[in-house]
């Protein structure tokens, strides 16, 4: 079982210069010739002069027409290959993953899967299935994730808008077991529910766990957790602060973040349904003072276009956030806009600092959890910035 090669496709000179930087996708634009294979296939892959460069999921439909699987033209894509890069993807968790059992197992091209993503909440996986070449191999890939994993269900969410790009149509459906409805999971000394039925996102925000457990050591006095979906920020601080409120405007994110607090035992955890944005200037108003503000707000900018308005929005935000902090006091800010590059974070956190009136010093400057592997070669595979600041 597998895929056989099915076709051959030439690119450009362009397209070769841009395969030799190492990224993992060809663009439409820079296709040549494509020479009878069907959407979803795996393709050979030439430059103009004949030359072999390897093998590739190929898509006509998308702008992505090509997503590199191996350099190698000769590789058998098979079970065997798939198994070998599911095995990889497992061991290199089992090494950095230490402090949880909730992770991300499959990230996409930095794991050798153009186009999947495989989430594990102790023994239930989610699959996000977001190329066509990967819909295709979906059967053969969830028995492989069963058998590497031992994983008692997998669910598909098929719905993120990208797959649109990809001429797929968006549905859930259960892939494997039984339908699970909710798991508890573990992050460093807290616990918390994932509950499929109201989950964001896969069911957690799983980049930023190295980040909620590495910011609890911050943690004392008052904290401020803001975007705070099912606590994840506040349950990290709440062992050692006084008390932690926590702002997020959707209810059932409160009700989950209620009663993670009650699982782990606090009750210095203080809830509150606001819009952020106007909660923070009412606070401001109110001299309300924090030893801890920790910013974790959804993607602003999803695309380019929606670069200038995100930039706004993070200048205030962040504005906000440090005239809320006492001297010496800790902001945690968050970007996991990709189009918010780190630089213009970096800019923009400036313009903040001197409109809020406060000198601010950089103490860390961190990303993306380690399970959400960058690869220097795919760019976007980097998108979260997470900034420590101090003010002085
Ligand atoms: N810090 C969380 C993840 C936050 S995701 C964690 O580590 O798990 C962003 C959250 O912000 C979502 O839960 C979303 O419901 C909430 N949100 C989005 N816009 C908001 C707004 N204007 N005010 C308050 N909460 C908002």
């Amino acid at each position: 079982m597998g895929h056989e090669v099915k076709g051959e496709v030439t690119i450009t000179h362009k397209g070769v210069r841009w395969y030799e930087t190492g990224h993992p996708w060809i663009y439409k634009d820079d296709l040549k010739t494509a020479d009878g294979p069907s959407s979803g296939a795996v393709v050979r892959v030439k430059a103009p002069d004949g030359q072999l460069l390897g093998q590739a999921f190929y898509n006509a439909a998308s702008k992505i027409a090509l997503r590199m699987l191996t350099q190698d033209p000769q590789e058998q894509i098979d079970r065997d290959f798939w198994a070998g890069r599911f095995e990889a993807a497992v061991a290199y968790r089992k090494r950095i993953v230490t402090d949880s059992n909730a992770c991300r197992l499959v990230f996409s091209e930095a794991d050798g899967f153009p186009g999947l993503i495989v989430d594990r909440y102790a023994d239930i996986l989610v699959f996000q299935v977001l190329s066509l070449g990967i819909e295709q191999l979906l059967p053969l890939l969830v028995e492989l994730a069963v058998e590497f994993t031992g994983a008692k269900a997998v669910l598909g969410w098929n719905d993120s808008p990208v797959r649109k790009l990809e001429g797929l149509s968006a549905e859930r459906k259960l892939l494997f077991g039984e339908e699970p409805k909710r798991v508890e999971v573990t992050e460093g000394k807290r616990r918390y529910i994932v509950d499929f039925s109201r989950a964001q996102k896969t069911g957690a925000y799983l980049d930023q766990r190295e980040n909620r457990i590495h910011s609890g050591s911050f943690a004392k006095g008052r904290v401020l957790d803001v975007f705070a979906y099912q606590g994840g920020f506040s349950l990290q601080a709440a062992g050692t602060a006084q008390e932690v409120v926590a702002i997020e405007d959707s209810e059932q994110a409160l009700n989950l973040l209620q009663e993670n607090a009650a699982l782990n035992g606090f009750k210095n955890i203080r809830a509150e349904k606001a819009n952020a944005f106007d909660r923070l200037r009412e606070m401001e108003k109110q001299g309300e003072q924090f030893d801890l503000v920790i910013l974790d707000p959804p993607a602003f900018a999803k695309s380019k276009a929606e670069l200038q308005g995100a930039k706004r929005g993070y200048r205030e935000i962040n504005l906000r956030a440090m005239r809320l902090l006492k001297p010496e006091g800790i902001l945690i800010t968050c970007s996991c806009s990709y189009n918010m590059t780190e630089e213009l974070f970096l800019e923009t956190l400036r313009q903040a600092s001197v409109g809020a009136g406060r000198a601010v010093r950089l103490l860390e400057n961190r990303t993306q959890s380690k399970d959400h592997p960058i690869l220097l070669t795919h760019p976007e595979s980097k998108y979260l910035k997470c900034l420590i600041l101090e003010t002085i």
